[in-house]
């Protein structure tokens, strides 16, 4: 009998020899790197008043939340969550779901659909592509960096019920989307912007509210038509998503969205989690401004070790170190982990051909000690890549 699966063999050879095979790497309780991969932005995901928040959790609501959200799944705690993360980030309301990438999903196949336009930004999220794609509405690529080009794309459009959707902050490079002028096209053509904050969130904010998020920052989280979603697994160290947008948009979600409909309810332990941690941002907004600072210290000693590479100052969380073909990054990667440090390597699908990468992302927690570390490492690692990219 033929192996029904026998083209997973070629395909993995094939993986391998472009440098795009991916691996699985377990983490250890105590790690000996200092961690520039992760999404932890503002160090909340082992601080012990967000553990506590699980725990405590846990305990009164037990370890699943035992179904859908409009069967069983809906706990007076996932209530509040949704209360006092519309509140903070100064929305009229909030849908949690069970992640960033299924609140996407539920958001933009929702508000869209058969006979719709999705004006997809380039480089959005894959959640962002696929919930377009599930959608069935035509979809349309365009810059979202380019408000015109979006615009172009909308004046031409015979659809009447047409989105727009972009990460706010890019996840790969840290770019920020120019919310103003796409939400003036968006106005002006009757069209949705849905904006994926997930990086913004913890991030970015007005001067008032710190880690709001970009479209609190834009002062856009009541204008009508704009519609957010969200991880609760970057800055607040948590698990799920949310969706935040004005009222009667939450309603319709509540009603079709068919990966909120259909899921079951985000667990007891990540909902107190992300509640707790909410709790101590709003508490300590401070912890913004640590991660920036770490940011800028992080890309000055990338910039000293790579002036080649372009790096660009910070404008969230991310340092990203452009270095070309797949094995340049993997092999800085590798030299990285060597020497202490925890990086993150971007390669295509993820990027396009040619710019893989280093991305290395700040904590609001980096001490002294790590920054002087990655400075050492980077000073060590990147011009010793980029000497064999030269002479190999
Ligand atoms: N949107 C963006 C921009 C992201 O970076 C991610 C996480 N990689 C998601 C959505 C998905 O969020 P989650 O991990 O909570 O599913």
């Amino acid at each position: 009998m033929n192996d029904p699966l026998a083209w997973l063999d070629e395909t993995a050879q094939d993986r391998r020899a472009a440098g795009l095979r991916r691996s699985l790497t377990p983490r250890e309780v105590v790690e000996p790197l200092v961690d520039l991969a992760s999404n932890d932005y503002l160090g909340l995901a082992r601080d012990p008043r967000v553990v506590e928040g699980a725990v405590e959790a846990t305990r009164t609501w037990g370890a699943g939340s035992t179904g859908s959200r409009l069967v069983t799944g809906t706990t007076r705690l996932h209530a509040a969550l949704e209360e006092e993360l519309a509140a903070f980030c100064g929305a009229e309301a909030a849908l949690v779901f069970s992640s960033g990438y299924t609140a996407n999903l539920g958001a933009v196949t929702a508000l869209s659909g058969r006979g719709a336009v999705v004006v997809s930004d380039v480089a959005a999220h894959a959640s962002l592509v696929d919930a377009a794609r599930l959608s069935r509405a035509r979809v349309v690529v365009s810059r979202c960096s380019v408000p015109a080009e979006v615009d172009a794309v909308l004046a031409e459009a015979p659809e009447t019920r047409r989105v727009v959707v972009t990460d706010g902050v890019d996840s790969v490079d840290g770019g920020l989307a120019p919310l103003g002028e796409l939400a003036a096209v968006c106005r002006a053509r009757g069209a949705v912007l849905l904006v994926d904050d997930a990086h913004g969130l913890g991030v970015r904010g007005p001067a008032s509210r710190p880690g709001a998020g970009l479209v609190a920052e834009a002062g856009l989280m009541r204008e009508r038509g704009v519609v957010v979603t969200a991880t609760l697994s970057k800055s607040l160290g948590s698990q799920g998503g949310v969706v935040l947008g004005d009222a009667d948009v939450i309603a319709h979600l509540i009603d079709a969205a068919r990966s909120f409909i259909f899921d079951t309810a985000l667990a007891p332990a990540a909902a107190g989690a992300a509640q707790a941690a909410l709790g101590v941002l709003r508490d300590e907004p401070e912890r913004v401004a640590a991660l920036h600072a770490a940011a800028a210290s992080v890309a000055a000693s990338a910039r000293a070790a790579a002036s080649w590479a372009g790096v660009a100052e910070p404008t969230a969380a991310m340092v990203p170190v452009v270095l070309g073909e797949p094995e340049l990054a993997t092999a800085a990667r590798d030299a990285c982990a060597e020497a202490g440090l925890r990086a993150g390597c971007f390669r295509p699908p993820s990027v396009p051909e040619g710019t893989s990468r280093l991305r290395l992302t700040a904590r609001a927690d980096l001490g002294a000690d790590d920054l002087a570390l990655v400075d050492r490492v980077l000073a060590e690692v990147l011009p010793a890549v980029r000497g064999t990219a030269l002479t190999g």
